[in-house]
């Protein structure tokens, strides 16, 4: 049994407090949330805070707010609460779809929005207990200095995994980040960095508040994973979608965003770009698929083949489009185990 590490515990009740108490102790304080990943991280000495400050008394923090000019989701709102309210429906389709995909029901029903944005980076080579990496002489990313994927690399590849950054940022996403010293709102694209280390430009004192989203009228917008099990599994590759149509069926705006390909959801501006002003045809399609393909570029630290990943994405870019011009696609997820059953289609 891997037993936790010993721990100071606090809990306050406002985000005022919280902010003081995470500014005025120092790094080796960590928020915790739901705790489904950091707990098991702490099990493993992957990360070791001497004290965790708990966010879930914090009431405004589990916040949501649907209205005009849009909507701000608290950060402990749960991944239950999302994929099971059907105001997250329409142009919110790709989050909602995003978190009723996370791990299990049990782990989503613990499991916030603010933990899966800020969840830590994963390999293959870092998410084992102790004794195995100590048996490899550890990674790049804890307690070692070689990167067992690249050795030649003096920057961790560790992947991003988180479901709803990439549903997030393709419907445009702002996150408001509080501190002692004041607050901030930054787009969600610009809280990574492609470093698996230092994978967040968030600052140890900073608490992600809350989730900000313009008015998503007329947007369409679908989220695709891949994964091993349907029942439950970390994404090894994903595509969020997003588009906004003309009167006339042409398209307006689009974002792309590719999961789980590099240590942040990477944008493909490129593809999106070149679906502006058509219709979505096959042959536009066929040509945003092969644009965004190219911006992912997978490694060998994660489950399934990497060149065979690379060619999932633009699978899954043209699937994604098909189903936001109108297709049925129901088949062709189910057939990929999506979901471990047609309820969960929306
Ligand atoms: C078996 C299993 C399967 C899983 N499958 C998936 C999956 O398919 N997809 C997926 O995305 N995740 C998966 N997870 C990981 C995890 O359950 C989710 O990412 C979850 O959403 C994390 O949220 P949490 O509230 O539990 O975060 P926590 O574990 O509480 O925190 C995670 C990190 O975020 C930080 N943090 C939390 N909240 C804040 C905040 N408001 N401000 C600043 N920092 C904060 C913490 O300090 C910590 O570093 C899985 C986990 C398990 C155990």
């Amino acid at each position: 049994m891997m037993r936790l590490p010993l721990f100071e515990f606090r809990a306050p009740r406002t985000l005022d407090e919280a902010a003081r108490i995470l500014g005025g102790e120092g790094p080796t304080t960590m928020p915790i949330a739901g705790g489904t990943d950091l707990l098991p991280n702490m099990k493993r000495r992957q990360q070791v805070p001497r004290t965790l400050m708990s966010l879930r008394r914090v009431e405004e923090l589990r916040q949501i707010r649907f209205g005009e000019p849009g909507s701000r989701l608290g950060a402990c709102v749960t991944l239950t609460d999302i994929a099971e309210d059907p105001r997250f429906r329409n142009g919110l389709t790709a989050l909602a779809q995003a978190a009723a995909q996370v791990a299990t029901p049990q782990i989503r029903n613990m499991a916030t929005l603010g933990g899966n944005l800020c969840l830590d980076t994963r390999c293959n080579y870092y998410d084992q207990s102790y004794e195995w990496r100590k048996a490899i002489n550890f990674c790049l990313k804890k307690d070692g200095v070689t990167c067992w994927v690249a050795p030649g690399s003096r920057k961790c590849v560790a992947v991003s995994s988180t479901d709803t950054a990439p549903a997030l940022m393709a419907l445009g996403a702002r996150v408001r980040l509080v501190s002692r010293s004041g607050e901030r709102e930054v787009l969600l694209s610009d809280l990574y960095n492609n470093d698996g280390i230092h994978y967040m430009t968030r600052r140890p004192d900073e608490i992600l508040a809350d989730v900000v989203l313009d008015s998503l009228h007329g947007w369409r917008s679908t989220y695709w994973k891949l994964r091993r099990r349907g029942a439950f599994d970390f994404p090894v590759l994903s595509v969020a979608a997003a588009v906004r149509f003309e009167a006339n069926g042409a398209v307006e705006d689009a974002r792309i965003v590719i999961g789980s390909a590099a240590s942040r959801p990477l944008v493909a501006a490129g593809a999106s770009r070149a679906l502006v002003g058509r219709s979505l045809s096959e042959n536009a399609i066929d040509e945003a698929a092969t644009l965004a393909a190219r911006v992912a570029k997978p490694l060998d630290n994660t489950d399934f083949d990497m060149t065979w990943r690379k060619k999932v994405t633009a699978e899954f870019v043209a699937s994604a489009l098909r189903e936001l011009r109108g297709d049925d696609m129901r088949a062709h997820r189910l057939s990929l185990a999506q979901y471990p059953s047609e309820g969960l289609y929306f």
